[in-house]
């Protein structure tokens, strides 16, 4: 059996921190092959967002499943998701990142998102998103701009949360 499963990078990964760049004809086969794994990857971890940057790849392109574990899945696929409208209103909640293993924090985001993408057809689409979904996006399209969680926070809260990591990431590899 193949292993569909992309490794998914994990901060610091100079990689995570480039702009990727848009989506075009050209790089059509390129995407029909990533999508899939990126979700195969994304159910795997187990997330709810995975970002092409996460995997190694410089495509604006992302997936999510926000879907509960007792609904049907429910995937998404956007090619070069641009927010195109977002809500003064903001709203906190606590997230975290594939690339991040184990670090959470609240993050203040505007509450509400209006956003256009292609999908996989070429089809331009747009919606608005609020709660879970409208988080995991704003989450998944600020990887495309080399933005982690983590710089929503305070230098303060970021560099206490930043240094935890590589003290787990290091602690994993020696034992
Ligand atoms: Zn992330």
């Amino acid at each position: 059996m193949i292993d569909e499963k992309l490794p998914i990078l994990i901060v610091p990964d100079a990689r995570l921190r480039l702009k990727a760049r848009p989506v075009g004809p050209a790089d059509d086969d390129i995407v029909r092959a990533l999508a899939p794994r990126m979700l195969a990857t994304m159910y795997a971890a187990p997330g709810i967002g995975l970002a092409a940057p996460q995997v190694g790849s410089n495509l604006r392109l992302i997936v999510v499943d926000v879907a509960g574990k007792e609904e049907a899945p429910a995937p998404m696929v956007l090619i070069n998701p641009e927010i195109i409208a977002a809500t003064k209103e903001m709203a906190l909640r606590e997230e975290g990142c594939l690339s991040l293993p184990g670090q959470y924090a609240d993050v203040e985001r505007p509450e509400r998102i209006k956003l256009r993408w292609l999908d996989l057809e070429g089809s331009r689409q747009e919606m608005e998103a609020e709660g879970l979904l409208g988080v995991c996006l704003q989450h998944e399209i600020d990887h495309l701009n080399g933005v982690l969680f983590v710089d929503h926070l305070s230098p303060l809260k970021r560099n206490m949360m930043l240094r935890k990591l590589a003290k787990e990431l290091k602690k994993a590899r020696d034992e």
